[in-house]
């Protein structure tokens, strides 16, 4: 197996494990997790970018869950990567989880910058999945605004980049968004069976943290609607889905919810037994802010059962977190500051690095371009020794090189050849009468008529003086024969009256064909030139075949 062939099939393998990682990072963290640790070594070694930055991608997601700072970082990596191998596809999905760091730190202008970058390469690449998810964090994020018309704008629009399969629970989560945008802001009447089918069908698929969402908000506006039996119902699911789930941050809402509904009915101890639990479950989660508005709830019911003293701490306490939370914020706007300052050296950091790059780029397109040259250098420098000076036909090295190719290919595999050594007439008297240098000219002349009459398979080369060669490979001597008598028409045409006046330039040739008891090219060149001296001899411009001693006997 070629390298390259086993190169592909090894980015094939990285690709693969690159996409199982990152398809089950949320349901199967810790093996994902090792996958693309492993996954990102491979690529490494192999020099296989577009696998380190898939993996990098998928650690960068994983790492956010729990480390938002860290999961930004790797994602950026990603995101220098891809860029530099124009895969917006991988960039789409790495801008996404680079979002999430924005979201979480409370930038929302950041966050929606970086998404709707996001969505944009996402739909230029085609990658839907990646596109509906931009869309719908969009929304949220409006949401959060309390801007309700953009958000319901982003949710519809998120629905539909989802559909046919793109992302089953963006699809399907979007009911939910879109109903429960439509309660907040216009109180209106809800499609409340379409959120109970999305509920369904995000169970089906084991989107339980959306189906928590669908539960609380089913519960919540058919409270409002004034069934009790069923918000109670959806509550009770929403509850079970989230302990055997283990969404901590759902239990408060939904305990919250529970208390909330309780407390507008007047049932005051129920009240008071779920809004204790979502305290405790505030408490545990370190949710201070649903703290705060739990006791806030827990004071109102204290008041309703008279107990002054209760409603009173809790009260105090609900205005100590708030207070605490908004000097808080203070601080976080300080530390904010400090993180954007952070945000800035990473993004210049990797622009420092996408500089190096690009010049370490351009020393390589150096060194290919050096070797390059050299090569053709290479190339040159054999042409100049395989070439005769005066007429740039194969010179005498060259041609026994190639004869002996000829040879060697004659004995291994019977293919046949032929070889023809031409030697001009009277050549001395051409330059006893014209001159050494129109001697030279006439040579030239000759080899380019020559060359014009030769098959592109025949070799033409110089023997030395006057005297040529001609190789002919997979050719017999019948052929020969006619090739010879081609060349001998060739050499009376060349155009030579200008030197010679109408003086005839002729040659004679002797021919063999490559047998058996030839061993070396010599051996063959030895037997055309026998032929060559019969054909002089016997009158010249014309060709000779040689006919070895026991043929002639027999
Ligand atoms: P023949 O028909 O028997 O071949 O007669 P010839 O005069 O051609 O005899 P021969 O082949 O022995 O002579 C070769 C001559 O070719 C001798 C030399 O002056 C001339 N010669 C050899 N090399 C060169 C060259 O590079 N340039 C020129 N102009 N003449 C050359
Ligand atoms: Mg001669
Ligand atoms: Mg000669």
């Amino acid at each position: 197996m070629d390298s390259k062939k086993a190169n592909r099939i090894g980015t094939v393998k990285l690709d693969a494990q690159n996409d199982q990682a990152y398809r089950i990072r949320a349901s199967d963290p810790e093996l994902a997790k090792s996958l693309a640790q492993d996954a990102l070594e491979k690529s490494t070694i192999e020099k296989y970018d577009k696998g380190r930055a898939d993996s990098l991608r998928t650690l960068g997601s994983l790492a956010s869950y729990h480390d938002r700072l860290a999961g930004y970082q790797l994602a950026i990596q990603a995101i220098s990567i891809y860029s530099d191998l124009n895969d917006e596809y991988g960039e789409s999905s790495a801008l996404l989880t680079s979002s999430l760091y924005f979201q979480h730190k409370g930038w929302g202008i950041r966050a929606q910058e970086v998404l709707l970058e996001a969505h944009e390469k996402a739909v230029r690449a085609g990658n839907h999945a990646v596109a509906s998810v931009a869309l719908y964090n969009l929304g949220a994020n409006a949401r959060e605004r309390l801007d309700y018309e953009q958000a319901l704008d982003y949710f519809v629009r998120a629905q539909s980049a989802a559909k046919d399969g793109a992302n089953d629970a963006i699809y399907w989560v979007t009911y939910v968004d879109c109903e429960s945008v439509r309660f907040v802001s216009t109180d209106l009447e809800c499609d409340i069976v379409a959120v109970e089918h999305a509920l369904d069908q995000l169970l089906k698929i084991n989107s339980f943290g959306n189906a928590i969402s669908a539960c609380h908000f089913i519960a919540e506006y058919s409270a409002f609607t004034g069934d009790f039996a069923k918000s109670k119902k959806f509550l009770k699911l929403g509850l079970s889905l989230a302990n055997k789930h283990d969404k901590q941050s759902k239990v408060w809402a939904l305990r919250h919810l529970k208390g909330e509904l309780a407390l507008n009915r007047g049932q005051v101890l129920h009240a008071e037994r779920s809004l204790k639990t979502a305290l405790l479950r505030a408490r545990q989660t370190l949710h201070r802010e649903g703290e705060m508005k739990t006791l806030e709830l827990l004071s109102r019911v204290y008041f309703s059962l008279a107990n002054s003293e209760s409603a009173y701490l809790a009260l105090s306490k609900h205005l100590e977190i708030r207070n605490q939370l908004s000097s808080e914020e203070s601080e976080r706007r300080m530390r904010e500051m400090q993180t954007i300052h952070q945000v800035r050296m990473i993004e210049s950091e990797s622009s420092f690095l996408k500089q190096k790059n690009e010049e370490l780029r351009a020393i390589n397109d150096q060194l290919a371009q050096s070797l390059k040259d050299r090569d053709s250098l290479q190339k040159e420098l054999e042409r100049i020794a395989s070439t005769d000076e005066l007429t740039g036909v194969l010179n005498r090295r060259r041609t026994l090189s190639t004869g002996s190719e000829m040879v060697q290919r004659f004995k291994s595999i019977k293919r046949p050849g032929s070889v023809l050594i031409i030697d001009l007439d009277h050549f001395k008297s051409i330059n006893d009468t014209f001159g050494h240098s129109m001697g030279d000219e006439v040579l030239r002349r000759f080899t380019k008529s020559c060359e014009r009459v030769l098959r592109p398979t025949d070799r033409l080369g110089r023997l030395g003086g006057e005297e040529f060669c001609v190789l002919l490979d997979q050719t017999n001597e019948e052929i020969a024969r006619t090739v010879a008598q081609r060349l001998l028409h060739a050499i009376r045409q060349t155009r030579t009256d200008d030197i010679m006046g109408d003086r005839l330039l002729t040659g004679s040739i002797g021919l063999t064909e490559i047998r058996n008891r030839h061993m070396t090219i010599e051996s063959v060149l030895h037997d055309a030139d026998m032929a060559l001296y019969e054909a002089k001899r016997t009158g010249r411009d014309k060709v000779c075949i040689f006919t070895p001693p026991t043929e002639q006997v027999a």
